[in-house]
C-alpha cells in the first residue's frame, strides 16, 4: 500500500485524506467510492491519485475531488491540481485518462459548482428599472448586497411571474461577488436544491450534501413554493435554512405568494421564512412598463416611436417577460424587413401575444364610452327607439363590442335591450360599410377604441 507516502508540505497522507473522508461519508459509499482510490504521487502541487475505471475517475471528479481537495488545504498542504488516472489492475496506467480537477482561482470557487446555478450576466441591478410596483423589493435587495452584517434574515421576495424576483437575486449575487471575491454566494431553485437533496439520499452522501452548504455565506433559494408537499425536501431545507441562519449568513428567498400564503408549506418554515423583510413585487405600472420598454429597446437599438412604446406599454401587461419577447420579434422583424416599425406593424407581428394581453373590457364600458362621446343617455342603449340621433350610436356601440370584446353575437344582442343576434350582424355591417365612405365615422371608432383600450 502506498498509504503510508507523506506529502512534502505537510504531514498530510492518504491515509489522513482517507480517514477524513471516512468521517463525513457513510460506510457504503465510502466502500464504493474512496476505498478504490490509489495514491500515485504528490509533485509540484499536484495531487495524483488513480482508480480501476473510468467511470469511478468521473464520479470522484464531480463529486468527491472538491472535499479531497479541501480536506488537503485544511491539513495544511498547498495542493493546486487533483489528477486522476485510471490504472487495470495489473497497474498498468491507461494511456489518455487523465482527468484533472483544477479550481480556476479563489473568485471562481467550482466546489460549488454543483449546487450553485450559472448567473444571467444580464440580470444586474443597473440593468434593473425601478418603480412604484418593485422599489421595495429593490431596495431591500440592494441593502443585502451592500450591508456587511446580516440586516434582516431572510430577505423574502414574491411576485407573480415574470416580475423580476430571480433578476434581483441574480444582481445581489453579483454585487456581493464583485465586492467581496471571496464570499461563498449560492444561488439555486428551490427545484434543484430538492434534485440535489434526492441525488444524496439515493448515493448515500447526504453528509456530503449538508457539507456543501455548510461553508455557504449568502444562500439564495429561488421559487420555494415548489417544495410545498415534498415533505423530506421541506424538512431538509429547514434545517439547511436554521443552520445558515444560526451561523448569520444571509438567506434570500423567492416565491410566489407571500410566506402566510404558501399553502401547503409546514407552518413552522412559512413562521421561519417571515422572521426577515418580506417584499412583494406588485404588478407594473404603466409608468414602470413604459421604462421598461425604453430602456430594453434601447439594449436591443431596437428604434421605436412614442407612440409605438405607448402602445406596448398598453397591451403588453403582465409581466417583463413578455415584454422581452415583444421586443425581440419586432427586432428581428425590423431587421427582416429594414422597415420602420409602426404601430399596425405591430398589431401584426404581435397578434398572438396582444390577444392573451387583452385587457377584459365591458360591453357596460362600452355603451358608457359611447354614449359620453356621442352625447346621449345610456337608457338609449337599451331602449327600442330607432332615430339616428340614437341608432346610430348604439351600432357603433354594438361594433366595438364585437370587435374588442369576445362576446358572442347573442350575449351582445341582450347587452343592447335584448335584441336579436341578427341585429346585432346588420349592426356591424351598416357600420363597416359607413366606415369606407365616412371618415369622421372611422375617425370616431378609433378614438373610442383607443380610449377604451387604454382607461
Ligand atoms: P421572476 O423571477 O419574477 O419570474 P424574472 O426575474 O425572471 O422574473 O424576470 C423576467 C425577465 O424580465 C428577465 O429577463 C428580467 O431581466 C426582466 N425584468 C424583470 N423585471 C425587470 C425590471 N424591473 N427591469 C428590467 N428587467 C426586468
Ligand atoms: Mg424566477
Amino acid at each position: 500500500m502506498e498509504d503510508e507516502i507523506h506529502f512534502n508540505d505537510s504531514n498530510l497522507s492518504w491515509d489522513n485524506i482517507s480517514s477524513e473522508l471516512k468521517k463525513s461519508l457513510d460506510k457504503d459509499t465510502f466502500q464504493n467510492w474512496i476505498k478504490p482510490i490509489a495514491f500515485e504521487s504528490y509533485q509540484n502541487n499536484i495531487l495524483s491519485l488513480s482508480v480501476p475505471t473510468r467511470f469511478l475517475r468521473d464520479w470522484i471528479i464531480k463529486n468527491y475531488a472538491p472535499v479531497i481537495k479541501r480536506i488537503c488545504l485544511d491539513e495544511g498542504s498547498s495542493i493546486e491540481i487533483l489528477k486522476i488516472i485510471v490504472k487495470e489492475k495489473n497497474k498498468r496506467i491507461i494511456p489518455g485518462t487523465e482527468a484533472i480537477y483544477q479550481e480556476k482561482d479563489e473568485e471562481e470557487d467550482t466546489y460549488y459548482d454543483d449546487i450553485s446555478a450559472p448567473l444571467d450576466p444580464k440580470c444586474t441591478f443597473d440593468n434593473f428599472i425601478v418603480g412604484k410596483p418593485n422599489e421595495l423589493a429593490y431596495a431591500a435587495a440592494q441593502r443585502v448586497a451592500e450591508s456587511e452584517v446580516v440586516s434582516f434574515n431572510p430577505l423574502f421576495l414574491y411576485g407573480g411571474v415574470g416580475l423580476g424576483k430571480t433578476h434581483l437575486m441574480h444582481a445581489v449575487a453579483w454585487a456581493i461577488k464583485k465586492r467581496s471575491p471571496k464570499k461563498n454566494v449560492v444561488y439555486l431553485t428551490a427545484e434543484k436544491f430538492m434534485y440535489q437533496f434526492i441525488k444524496a439520499l439515493r448515493f448515500k452522501n447526504i453528509m456530503s450534501f449538508k457539507e456543501q452548504f455548510r461553508t455557504v455565506d449568502v444562500l439564495m433559494i429561488d421559487d420555494v413554493q415548489f417544495i410545498i408537499g415534498k415533505d423530506n425536501t421541506q424538512e431538509e431545507f429547514f434545517h439547511t435554512f436554521n443552520t445558515l441562519v444560526d451561523k448569520k449568513r444571509q438567506i434570500i428567498i423567492s416565491a410566489d405568494k407571500s410566506p402566510a400564503d404558501l399553502e401547503g408549506l409546514e407552518d413552522r418554515l412559512k413562521s421561519r421564512l417571515g422572521w426577515g423583510l418580506v417584499a412583494d413585487i406588485h404588478p407594473l405600472t404603466y409608468e414602470l412598463r413604459l421604462g421598461i420598454l425604453q430602456s430594453k429597446a434601447e439594449q436591443k437599438q431596437l428604434t421605436l416611436s412614442p407612440e409605438v412604446l405607448e402602445f406596448l406599454a398598453n397591451k403588453i401587461t403582465n409581466n417583463v417577460r413578455e415584454m422581452e419577447g415583444a421586443l425581440n420579434r419586432l427586432a428581428v422583424h425590423a431587421s427582416l424587413h429594414q422597415s420602420e416599425i409602426t404601430v399596425e406593424m405591430v398589431k401584426d407581428v404581435l397578434k398572438d401575444l396582444l390577444r392573451t394581453n387583452s385587457r377584459k373590457i365591458t360591453i357596460d364600458e362600452i355603451q358608457k364610452k359611447v354614449t359620453e362621446h356621442y352625447n346621449i343617455r345610456l337608457s338609449d342603449m337599451h331602449s327600442p327607439r330607432r332615430s339616428r340621433s340614437i341608432a346610430r350610436p348604439r351600432q357603433v356601440a354594438m361594433y366595438l363590442a364585437k370587435s374588442i370584446t369576445t362576446r358572442s353575437l347573442p350575449e351582445i344582442g341582450r347587452k343592447f335591450g335584448g335584441r336579436d343576434h341578427t341585429t346585432v350582424i346588420h349592426a356591424i355591417k351598416t357600420i363597416e360599410e359607413i366606415m369606407v365612405n365616412d371618415p369622421s365615422l372611422a375617425e370616431d371608432i378609433e378614438i373610442l377604441t383607443r380610449i377604451l383600450q387604454t382607461s
